[in-house]
């Protein structure tokens, strides 16, 4: 079948995105479900910093590729045996979960070895590609390709949901909540009584706040640079919100401190705000070559740990229907990530307000 899509051609173009507009959208051929495959008529897709990572060369991932790893949608036809069937909502998560390897064996704290390699192909799960235009492969982005009207996913990429959970807000479950809300309860697990400190506002950072919210007796605080992100925190609710500057100067101290910003500038202040006893835990994805400088001596004499975190520690499968019922309950706000909705053709100029740091989460909604 025929269908529209942004493709990224070329790496690490100039900004303006704007002007040089590394995503192309363009008309490519989908082809049909294969076996233990899914075709997804896509509602919603998130921008996240991973799609940006992938456009500047920070993460380095084969071209062309139809980008898009946020999404979620209805399913429109099925491929052999599953056990899904045509009109179930699903999210579409960026790292599938074959549930035998010894990555899946840990309960989320280490990726799966298979679909962290089809991944890193391009590929579906079993290591096809469903995608070309003019006769070319486009490669599939971490197993989802949401940027466009349609995806074919393979079954280990879903996770199903209610009709009632909207298309928006089941979008954002895949990357924003999975990430920041489980770097929360799977990696922070705060108890009542204890501080947790999320630096970095954006999507990510703003999911582990609700999160944190959403337990009784723990006092949340946003940690950021930018004013206009400190004010939507506190607009959302956040016990208190400031600046790295004003935190470090009041000599802020918590048990679990989340870093979501993916630079060592950010890790060195999460680490720094770490109280004795306390856990850092980092979720952002720095460049490759991102180095920080630390001492050891004060993780040992005072009994603090730091904690690598890829999509919060999460098994989709597991965690999804958790933040679900958070949100049924009143208790996650997930809609409230959703700073602005775009459409597909805004997608270039939508990339600079996510670079400049100046949005939460722009989500395309698909008619
Ligand atoms: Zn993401
Ligand atoms: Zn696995």
């Amino acid at each position: 079948m025929k269908i529209r899509g942004a493709v990224l051609d070329h790496i690490g173009l100039p900004r303006p995105y704007a002007t040089s507009a590394p995503l192309t959208i363009a008309d490519l051929d989908l082809a049909p479900p294969g076996e233990n495959e899914l075709l997804v008529r896509v509602e919603a897709a998130g921008l996240c910093h991973s799609d940006l990572s992938v456009i500047d060369g920070n993460r380095v991932r084969p071209v062309p590729m139809l980008l898009g790893h946020e999404a979620a949608g209805v399913v429109e036809r099925v491929g052999g045996e599953t056990d899904l069937t045509v009109g179930q909502r699903v999210v579409l998560t960026f790292l599938p979960r074959c549930g035998q390897c010894a990555g899946c064996a840990t309960d989320g704290l280490a990726p799966c070895v298979p679909g962290s390699a089809a991944n890193g192909a391009g590929t579906l799960m079993d290591g096809d590609i469903r995608l070309s235009r003019e006769g070319e492969p486009v490669m599939h982005h971490l197993g989802v390709s949401g940027f466009a009207d349609h995806a074919v996913v393979d079954r280990r990429s879903v996770v199903p949901v209610d009709a009632d959970v909207p298309p928006v807000l089941a979008s954002l479950l895949g990357c924003a909540v999975l990430t920041g809300g489980g770097a929360v309860l799977n990696a922070g697990r705060p108890r009542p009584g204890q501080t947790v400190a999320v630096v970095g506002l954006g999507g990510v950072g703003m999911a582990a706040v609700l999160t944190a919210l959403a337990h009784d007796d723990v006092h949340v605080v946003g940690i950021d640079p930018l004013g206009d992100k400190l004010e939507r925190a506190r607009a959302l609710g956040i016990h208190d919100a400031c600046t790295p500057e004003e935190a470090t100067d009041r000599g802020l101290k918590a048990a679990v401190v989340i870093e979501a910003v993916g630079h060592p500038a950010a890790l060195e202040t999460a680490i720094g705000l770490t109280a004795p006893g306390g856990r850092t835990i980092t979720v952002g994805l720095p460049r490759p070559d991102a180095r920080i400088t630390l001492s050891p001596l004060g993780f040992v004499a005072e009994g603090r740990s730091l904690i690598g975190s890829y999509l919060g520690s999460s098994v989709p499968a597991r965690d999804i229907p958790r933040f679900v019922q958070m949100w049924r309950d009143g208790r996650l706000a997930v809609e409230s990530l959703v700073s602005s909705t775009i459409g597909l053709d805004q997608i270039n100029a939508a990339m600079d307000e996510l670079a400049d740091g100046n949005a939460v989460r722009q989500i395309i909604e698909f008619g």
